[in-house]
């Protein structure tokens, strides 16, 4: 590709068809970062009028530094994400007592401010600083997924670092702020998720994806959200008036305390799992019913039994003391029990008030 040509063609289209945006006549870095912080989540539209009110209440780093909070949320009211203007608030701070009040000129120390990160950090050294920094976000993920006609999954970390490689190639010795902005426009108006204006575009002839018609199938952008169902046998074991609680030693609940549970089909199949892990008889006596915790990526489905642990408590073979690993119903409030385990605490405290009524 002859790289020269496209930064040209795409220069030259947005200087001619790039949006007339209020952000686009400064190149102050405090104003530009408060434009792409406001653009983050929100639409183009929405953001001109918060954007011009904000700068005309609080115009520089200091003034937002030195706001009243509730100033400085009232100005964002409507725009939602509250997070991200507490952070610029802070980032602010951070820059009067780290830089003396001026926004730092360069990737590596803006990206250290508090709520920026790659996208932004690139935007405003390359818009305001002349940075060659290329943006990498949906927009430019799927023109470069086009252009270059690959199949990689846009939706992951590593493709975004693999095309960061390649948009830091493509912006290099060109106007970094113009070549982003034009990426930016190219993407949000002629090389569109669906039906992409190909027709109109100032690249069109390096785009190996439309030159081999395959533009409407790319980016692959898959989204891993399914969840693994796990389905468990969870037991309620109690000895007398206490109950049997384990402290997981690794994984997801490390260091927390939880019911005996096991990935097996059938309560015989837990009880030759516990005597296994413990050395002691259980038996379980009665089906409760099913809890279900969601955890980010997985399910768990619960399948809670009653059951009563049949040894004494100096039983030869045990892998423990048992008295070690029995709890009353106020201890259990004491200890640190997960979400997921604290929901069957729940049913335990329901099922023996009733008993008590
Ligand atoms: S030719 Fe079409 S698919 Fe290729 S970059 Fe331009 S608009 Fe996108």
């Amino acid at each position: 590709m002859n790289i020269k040509t496209f930064q040209q063609n795409l220069i030259e289209w947005y200087k001619k068809q790039g949006r007339d945006l209020p952000w686009r006549h400064t190149r102050d870095p405090y104003a530009i970062w408060v434009s792409e912080i406001m653009l983050q989540q929100t639409q183009v539209d929405t953001v001109k009028n918060y954007y011009t009110r904000f700068l005309e209440t609080l115009p520089d780093i200091i003034s937002l530094a030195q706001a009243n909070e509730d100033r400085v949320f009232k100005l964002w009211e409507g725009l939602g994400y509250y997070r991200r203007v507490r952070h610029m608030q802070e980032a602010a701070r951070q820059i009067v007592s780290e830089y003396d009040g001026r926004f730092p000129d360069n990737y590596d120390d803006i990206i250290r401010l508090k709520g920026i990160g790659t996208y932004t950090a690139s935007a405003i050294s390359s818009i305001a600083f002349g940075q060659e920094k290329g943006v990498i976000d949906g927009n430019t993920l799927r023109i470069l997924s086009r252009i270059y006609n690959r199949q990689d999954n846009i939706a992951l970390d590593k493709t975004k670092k693999t095309y960061q490689l390649l948009m830091d190639e493509l912006i290099h010795d060109a106007d970094p702020s113009m070549f982003n902005q034009g990426m930016m426009d190219l993407g949000a108006g002629i090389c569109t998720p669906r039906h992409p204006l190909c027709g109109h575009c100032p690249v069109c002839s390096f785009c190996e994806a439309h030159a081999s018609g395959r533009e409407s199938v790319l980016p692959v952008n898959i989204k891993n959200t399914s969840k693994t169902d796990l389905y468990y046998i969870t037991a309620i074991l109690k000895k007398d008036d206490k109950y049997f609680l384990i402290k997981n030693k690794e994984g997801l609940l490390e260091n927390l305390y939880g019911f005996v549970q096991y990935e097996v089909e059938s309560p015989i199949s837990f009880e030759e799992s516990f005597h296994n892990s413990y050395g002691l008889t259980v038996r379980l006596y009665e089906y409760c019913k099913e809890i279900k915790h969601v955890f980010s990526h997985r399910i768990w489905h619960m399948n809670v039994y009653l059951g009563e642990i049949m040894d004494g408590p100096e039983t030869a073979g045990a892998s423990e003391p048992l008295c070690e690993q029995l709890y009353t119903e106020e201890e259990m409030e004491k200890l640190p029990i997960s979400t997921a385990h604290r929901k069957v605490c729940a049913f335990v405290k329901k099922s023996t008030d009733s008993e008590q009524r």
